[in-house]
């Protein structure tokens, strides 16, 4: 079949491993990647000051999307380098009073590699498990906390099934026990309200590239209230109160500023759009293949992620078959390892149901037609595959 006239194949249909960066974003960044480009830790002139201006102004801008404030907000390359600044630092300056972590096995590997580095350095983690519906029990974080728990690490919506974790309910947990909560919220930020107020969260993990910005940018929050000081894993030049040296790009900062703004202002028209796109999706997929499973909790969750498994199809030729999709087979091939997905497993999906499944992500510039286009594609290639089986 020929895609219509409004449609370019393959149809990027990946939006938790990236987003596109937004042309509002682009255009906010290009000044500082001409004319503007002081360094923002000159002090002494206005090549150092506009630049210096201009990400404070972003630093305000994504403090803003989740309740905090500008100063709570520290850059950083991402959301990897911020996940290991929570738990290595947190880890690091304070297991001399407290030496447990609790984190949760469908984190993203830079969380779970993070709290495994810190059991090599002599700390205590628990890893919790999480239901088949993705979720984290409440009861048994609340059993897995001792005296000795300085941080509790859950994300805040899951890369591969998009569940949402009960971050409220965490955080005043965390809080009853006074144990550090982080959370790691790259999937989340622009796509879930967040109020680290309201949600008693301490340390948040930001990145810019799953919310339309620009890739290699990303950003910590850590509670001022707290007064928790994470341990750098940078030596240098003391920028970004200590926290995190090295010259930050205002390009990248800005960026990451206007994608949080256009996201506070766009996010509920976002989801609403994205709701109607789920729904059809599930609802006509399931229709013509009634034994396709939705992996992960149908109401708790992000409306952008679809993650499908299809029974009785031949695995290795699903994404073959599927090639004007650009869509990724639920991270199974993270690695050149053809393992099935960790996450997957941890909510139950045996092993050759999890080889036969697809993460479809869909977003801001996901269009009606391009959502007709896939639901058909994939019922007509799985009920081929089927057949074929
Ligand atoms: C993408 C992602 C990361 C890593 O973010 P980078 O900014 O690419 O380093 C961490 N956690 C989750 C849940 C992610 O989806």
């Amino acid at each position: 079949m020929s895609a219509p006239a409004n449609i370019d194949l393959p149809i990027y249909m990946d939006y938790q491993a990236t987003t596109p960066l937004d042309r509002r974003v682009l255009d906010a960044m290009i000044p500082f990647l001409t004319e503007k480009f002081g360094n923002p830790h000159s002090t002494t002139h206005k090549f150092g000051w506009e630049a210096t201006d201009a990400i404070d102004r972003a630093r305000g801008q994504i403090a803003s999307l989740i309740g905090a404030e500008a100063g709570e907000i520290t850059f950083t390359s991402g959301a990897t380098e911020s996940n290991n600044l929570a738990i290595k630092g947190i880890g690091r300056a304070y297991r001399k009073h407290r030496n447990h972590i609790i984190t949760v096995v469908t984190e993203h590997k830079c969380v779970l590699e993070s709290a495994a580095a810190m059991e090599h350095e002599g700390m205590r983690v628990t890893y919790l498990p999480v239901g088949s519906d993705g979720l984290v029990d409440l009861d048994t974080l609340e059993a897995a906390i001792t005296d000795d728990t300085l941080l509790v690490s859950v994300m805040a919506v899951n890369n591969e099934i998009g569940v949402i974790q009960p971050l409220a309910e965490i955080g005043a947990l965390c809080r009853s026990k006074k144990v550090f909560f982080h959370t790691d919220a790259a999937q989340a930020v622009g796509k879930i309200l967040l109020d680290v107020t309201a949600m008693n969260i301490d340390l948040m993990s930001i990145s810019g590239h799953k919310v339309y910005g620009p890739k290699g940018v990303g950003a910590i929050y850590v509670r001022k209230q707290s007064r928790l000081k994470p341990e750098p894993l940078l030596s240098g030049g003391g920028q970004e109160g200590g926290l995190r040296s090295g010259t930050l790009s205002p390009a990248l900062c800005v960026g990451l500023g206007e994608a949080c703004a256009i996201a506070s202002k766009e996010m509920e028209a976002d989801n609403q759009r994205l709701r109607d796109f789920f729904q059809q999706f599930v609802d006509s997929v399931q229709a013509a293949l009634p034994n396709t499973v939705l992996n992960g909790d149908r109401d708790r969750r992000i409306p952008g992620n679809i993650n499908l498994s299809f029974p009785d199809v031949r695995s290795d030729r699903l994404l073959t078959s599927l090639r004007d999709l650009a869509v990724s087979s639920s991270a199974a091939c993270v690695s050149a390892t053809a393992e099935p997905s960790y996450v997957l497993r941890a909510i139950g999906v045996p092993d050759d149901l999890a080889e036969a499944s697809i993460r479809i992500g869909i977003g801001r510039f996901t269009t009606a037609a391009e959502i007709d286009y896939a639901i058909d594609s994939i019922i007509r290639n799985v009920t081929k595959l089927k057949e074929a089986a």
